[in-house]
């Protein structure tokens, strides 16, 4: 059970969700920190009180340090103030709440220190997962997953002791907003249409992902990593309504799901308490109420990019990394309107032809392989 919490990606859509459980569960928190949304930090800064608040950028960072100057807070900036705030003695759970390739470094070290890790950044896994799961095992820090599939298979797998006895975890996946349609349809798709998630509200690189697909490719590769399973035992299909939240087939053909409304604060809350259980303001579900339960397979043809993360586990060792930072620019890009919607598939399945490849790669070959993956896309663009 989380007594003092670091936030690193607070003023997101998890990050504020997180504070709104903690205030409910009445945490201390220790660490805010925050791109560059400064007037929401020092909302949270002056709710909360932590120790230290977080700014990607030095000159916001000093500004925010003089609105501030009132409260016990103290203010840093850029990758070395990210670390400080995973690494701060005083939490004993850090919850990895940034977009991208970003949260790896500050996840390791709140490991290093034995942390537990709410693990909302998939990214970190995706790209490092052997690396990250090593680090986790030798310093005994608990790695809980905020990603509703990822808590749902947690859950499903709790009294599990034996990991043969799983036969395949089935992740479900929303479809996003271009379940149905087919690729003549969505070659002009613009971000507008892209950002209209059916049944979640998250920030605009998770949503797009989830409209590519995409999402369910790193979902896959976050599972495997967090589960030790290798691709082979990790399936997708798309369940519309998200209530059914991911399951987990066993040997014996018992199939156990987790079901609940669409609601973050759920799992997030979960991340915090485990092994406990709370009262949540989350919604309970109604099965009478909820509608019928779908399931159909993923339509690949339409939605290449799940399929592309896919064969970068096949690939294995940079080749995750260089998908991800493809991705990452990529959907960038077409936030910026300067690619097409299939424009990311084909950026990112360049890239990771053109990336070089290492087998089983060091954080600093992970970090090279993301950095070339997301110049190749660049370079593409201009
Ligand atoms: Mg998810």
């Amino acid at each position: 059970m989380t007594n003092t919490l670091s936030i690193l990606g607070s003023t997101g859509s998890i990050g504020r969700q997180t504070l709104d459980v903690a205030e409910r569960l009445g945490l201390r928190v220790a660490a805010l920190t925050a791109q560059r949304s400064a007037a929401l930090l020092e909302a949270q800064c002056r709710q909360f009180r932590p120790a230290l608040a977080v700014l990607a950028e030095e000159g916001a960072a000093r500004d925010l340090a003089v609105r501030l100057a009132d409260t016990p807070t103290r203010v840093a900036w850029g990758p070395e103030g990210l670390l400080e705030a995973a690494t701060l003695p005083e939490a004993d759970t850090v919850v990895t709440a940034v977009v991208g390739t970003v949260g790896l470094e500050p996840t390791l070290a709140a490991i290093g220190r034995g942390k537990r890790i709410a693990l909302a950044n998939k990214e970190t896994l995706v790209c490092a997962g052997p690396l990250v799961m090593a680090a986790a095992a030798r310093h005994g820090a608990e790695i809980v997953p905020v990603d509703s599939e990822h808590s749902a298979i947690f859950q499903c797998l709790q009294g599990c002791r034996d990991r043969r006895e799983v036969r395949r975890l089935i992740l479900t996946a929303s479809g996003g907003p271009f379940f149905g349609m087919k690729r003549e349809n969505l070659r002009t798709v613009t971000k507008e249409a892209a950002l209209r998630h059916p049944n979640w509200k998250m920030g605009p690189k998770i949503t797009v992902d989830c409209a590519t697909m995409m999402n369910k490719g790193l979902e896959v590769l976050e599972a495997m990593a967090l589960y030790e399973l290798p691709l082979e035992r990790v399936d997708v299909v798309v369940h519309r309504q998200s209530v059914v939240h991911s399951l987990v087939e066993f040997c014996d053909g018992a199939v156990l799901a987790q079901l609940g409304t669409p609601d973050m604060r759920l799992p997030i809350q979960l991340a915090l308490t485990y092994p406990a259980r709370r009262e949540s303001p989350a919604p309970a579900l109604d099965l009478l109420t909820c509608g019928p339960l779908t399931f159909d397979p993923p339509d690949l043809e339409t939605f290449p990019c799940l399929e592309l993360a896919r064969e970068a586990a096949r690939r294995g060792g940079t080749a995750c990394a260089a998908m991800n930072g493809a991705n990452e620019a990529a959907v960038g890009l077409f936030l910026e309107d300067r690619l097409g919607f299939y424009g990311i598939a084909e950026a990112v399945a360049r890239a990771m032809d053109e990336t070089p490849w290492t087998a089983e790669p060091t954080l600093e070959e992970i970090l090279a392989a993301d950095r070339a993956a997301r110049e190749i896309v660049r370079a593409q663009a201009r």
